[in-house]
């Protein structure tokens, strides 16, 4: 019997292996950037007709190749990039098949133009079904240019079984967005049709994913950065409240390469636990660098997937640096995580002197009284030395009577004597102290204002409505305060305080903080510097993407730098004030607007107490620095008015 067995010509293998290989556009686009990248270029052009049915085209400018190289590299199984198996385990480029071009070359029109840099001459080739139909010497620029035309030429049923432009032209983009996301130093352009899809500058990682993602990603992207033996983390993810509906935004990038993982996946998604709506999805940007060693990337013909020797640890170490993201940017709930519960009390009046002399009480006094109100605010600033909580509270009142806040002045008196809201109850008619409201840290004056007892009863008396508004029983009825517009007012002034005084308090970290930022963050951030510094920041360098923070404000915790930091960029995205004073006032607004209590956030009775008394320690309690109200309040005649119906 004669044998039956026979070799394939090559390109018979070539075209078989070009299944594998090339299913569509988008596989020819992807193995011309990467052999790109591979090639070292710094500047790499894409440009395709037709979703890349009729043609794809890559120029880059890298190392090139020698005519021999140019002719070899259509060859099956020819491959610069690894000489025995071994070097599979130390891979540090894209491709290593070396059977890309030949399977393309084989079922389209293939057109290349090569030169390196020390030649003065480089190479034309033409190849059609893997047959070379010319090789010429040409004169061409540094680099490599390939175009494939008509794909799949000589294999209709394939041709036929693309999908439309539209789809193809997705599955382009995608090939192209990952490239692109991998290799944010190389600069990249992209035509479809003769127009420009993208053409994305040299950056650093967040700049080329806002870059490619929409203008609005750089306010939802948070950084995760986090160092160890066994891998290295960084890229950012998304704020959960910007969780999508689809996975579209989801990347991870494995030693530059893209990588699909559900493990990994898995990771994420575990760190955002309790954080997202059900169903919906967070982006993320997630570059890994892990010793090439320990990962196979071979077990799959298009490269997507991954093996890791660790997965356990790295599942453990990705979830928690992203988790410590997250809690940064306080926007995971505090009792997610091991941490000090103190320090997420915003209120730190344990380290606020209490400025709380005796406080004489005019007892007769009723601040809804109209007629009586403004007589008695006159005897208030005309030097009677009481009703200061904020021994400032007299002279400034006089300043907020002006236009500015006259919008707010109907609702509640200036607050000269904010006190006299409340003192009149125990004063009056002691028995009748329901709601004596607020203690104060002073033991001392406290006992002026009530006796014991009155003080245990008095601690019960702020109620937190919604996780929005504290209310409290008062003389004429009851008053009703915005917790978070509260708090900014607080920390507003407190902030401003410290920085007009220049006497800010920094508490030292032990480990300083590190963070990155894009090239016009890190411009405006060193022209804030000198303000920032007086608010008590310490910075003790900043390189081109980053600053190191060894010092931060008393009243920040250390999870809450970055975020605080990240808001004032967004505030600042119209640019920084000229002169010093809008640019501390911006700051404070900012960092109060950052720190504040959020609605939502629930308030124990302490904290409740210690907010209220601390607005209307400030200077100017009715409005928040965005000139909102602060709070307002209910007689006791209105309400009875709405029973009465
Ligand atoms: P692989 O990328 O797996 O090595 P390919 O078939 O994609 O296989 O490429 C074969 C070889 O051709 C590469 O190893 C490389 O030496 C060379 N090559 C391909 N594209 C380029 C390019 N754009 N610039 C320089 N050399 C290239
Ligand atoms: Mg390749």
């Amino acid at each position: 019997m004669s044998s039956i067995i026979q070799l394939l010509p090559d390109h018979v293998a070539n075209q078989i292996a070009a299944g594998e290989v090339v299913q569509r556009p988008a596989s020819v686009v992807k193995e011309l950037l990467e052999n790109a990248v591979d090639a070292k270029a710094t500047d790499i052009k894409l440009i395709i007709k037709d979703a890349g049915k009729s043609l794809v085209q890559v120029i880059d400018n890298g190392v090139g190749m020698t005519v021999t190289d140019a002719r070899l590299c259509f060859a099956r199984h020819a491959t610069s990039k690894i000489r025995q198996a071994e070097d599979l385990f130390s891979l540090g480029t894209k491709g290593f098949r070396g059977e890309a071009l030949a399977s393309i070359a084989a079922i389209a029109h293939m057109e290349m133009k090569t030169k390196q840099d020390q030649d003065e001459l480089g190479t034309h080739i033409v190849i059609e079904g893997s047959k070379f139909i010319s090789q010429e010497v040409a004169v061409l620029p540094k680099g490599t240019s390939f175009a494939v035309k008509n794909l799949f030429f000589n294999i209709p049923a394939r041709r036929n079984f693309l999908k439309s432009d539209t789809v193809e032209f997705r599955h382009v983009m995608d090939e192209f967005q990952r490239v692109a996301l991998a290799h944010p130093n190389i600069h990249f352009s992209f035509y479809h049709n003769g127009s420009e899809m993208y053409n994305l500058p040299a950056a650093g990682y967040r700049q080329r994913i806002v870059g490619i993602m929409s203008g609005k990603t750089n306010e939802k992207l948070v950084p995760v950065n986090e160092d160890t033996e066994i891998i290295n983390v960084q890229g950012f993810v998304c704020k959960p409240e910007f969780a999508k509906k689809n996975r579209g935004e989801q990347f991870f990038f494995v030693n530059d390469r893209f990588i699909k993982s559900s493990f990994l996946h898995h990771a994420v998604m575990s760190a955002y636990d309790g954080l997202l709506k059900d169903g919906s999805q967070p982006s993320y940007f997630l570059y890994l660098q892990v010793p090439p060693n320990t990962i196979d990337i071979n077990i799959h013909p298009t490269k997507t997937e991954i093996k890791f020797d660790d997965e356990q640890a790295l599942y453990a170490i990705l979830r928690a640096s992203i988790k410590h993201s997250l809690g940064q940017f306080n926007v995971a709930p505090v009792l997610d995580f091991d941490r000090d519960a103190n320090l997420d009390t915003p209120y730190h009046y344990k380290d606020v002197e209490a400025e709380i002399p005796t406080i004489q009480v005019d007892g007769t006094f009723n601040p809804f009284t109209d007629d009586k109100t403004n007589q008695h605010y006159s005897k208030a600033t005309s030097g009677s030395s009481g009703y200061s909580s904020g021994s400032s509270s007299s002279s400034s009142g006089s300043s907020y009577s002006g236009s500015s806040y006259s919008g707010y002045s109907k609702r509640v008196e200036p607050t000269a004597s904010w006190e006299s809201l409340y003192v009149g109850l125990d004063v009056e008619n002691p028995e009748s102290i329901e709601s004596s409201p607020f203690t104060f840290e002073n033991e001392e004056v406290t006992s002026s204002l009530f006796d014991d007892e009155e003080v245990e009863q008095a601690t019960q008396k702020t109620y937190q409505i919604h996780k929005k508004y504290i209310v409290s029983p008062i003389k004429s009825g009851m008053i009703i305060v915005d917790q978070q517009r509260a708090h900014q007012r607080i920390l507003y002034e407190q902030f401003l305080l410290n920085m007009t005084v220049n006497q800010a308090a920094s508490q030292q970290l032990l480990f300083p903080l590190d963070l990155f930022y894009s090239a016009s963050e890190m411009k405006l951030i060193e022209e804030l510097k000198p303000s920032l510094e007086t608010t008590g920041f310490v910075f003790d360098e900043s390189k081109t993407d980053h600053v190191v923070i060894s010092g931060i404000p008393v009243n920040i915790t250390e999870s809450e730098v970055s975020q605080v930091i990240e808001q004032l960029l967004s505030d600042l995205q119209d640019g920084i004030p000229a002169n010093s004073y809008s640019q501390n006032d911006t700051i404070a607004k900012s960092m109060a607007k950052s720190l504040a209590v959020k609605t939502g956030s629930y308030l124990t009775e302490k904290e409740q107490d210690n907010l209220v008394n601390g607005l209307f320690a400030c200077k100017d309690p009715n409005i928040s620095p965005f000139q909102k109200p602060t709070f307002i309040t209910m007689r006791v005649e209105d309400i009875d008015k709405k029973f009465a119906l």
